[in-house]
């Protein structure tokens, strides 16, 4: 079976590098899947779920938005942010949540609107892939 490269990286570094079967990644205009050979394509991304399939693994990323090509051979993401699901710190995303819908409620004079919107998507993106897709222990 075919495969196609994967890099997802961002200001930090390189978070994901490897041959990969599928993506699907959060894209401005809906969810957007990348099978190998698929036509090369720019888009931007929104804060979301980028879902890698590997032979019988899956991997999920939270994704804080940026930007993805693909080329004839491989897939490049440019992240915001990007961390893999069993990385994200949950209760710094409940704060970052709270703290934005804490602003967003309160709307003091100084308030960035779009960054404390932007805050509030990234932090609602970590905790769905959270929710989704990590494994809970038996009994939780
Ligand atoms: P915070 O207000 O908690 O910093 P943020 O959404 O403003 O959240 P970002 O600017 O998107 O944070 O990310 C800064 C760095 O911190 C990135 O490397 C990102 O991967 C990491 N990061 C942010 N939130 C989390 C989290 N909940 N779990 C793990 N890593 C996180």
């Amino acid at each position: 079976m075919s495969s196609i490269k994967l890099d997802i990286v961002t200001a930090e570094g390189v978070v994901f590098s490897e041959d990969v079967d599928v993506v699907v990644a959060p894209g401005v205009e809906g969810q957007l899947g990348i099978l190998p050979h698929h036509t090369p394509l720019m888009t931007m991304l929104q804060p979301g779920e980028l879902r890698v399939r590997k032979g019988g693994e899956e991997f999920f990323l939270a994704i804080s938005g940026g930007f993805l090509e693909v080329r004839p051979d491989r897939v490049i993401v440019l992240a915001d942010a990007a961390e893999r699901v069993e990385e994200i710190d949950v209760a710094r995303a409940e704060e970052a949540k709270r703290r934005a819908q804490e602003r967003l409620s309160q709307r003091p004079p100084d308030l960035d609107l779009a960054r404390a919107e932007a805050g509030l998507r990234r932090a609602l993106a970590r905790l769905e892939v959270v929710q989704r897709r990590r494994k809970r222990k038996p009994g939780t």
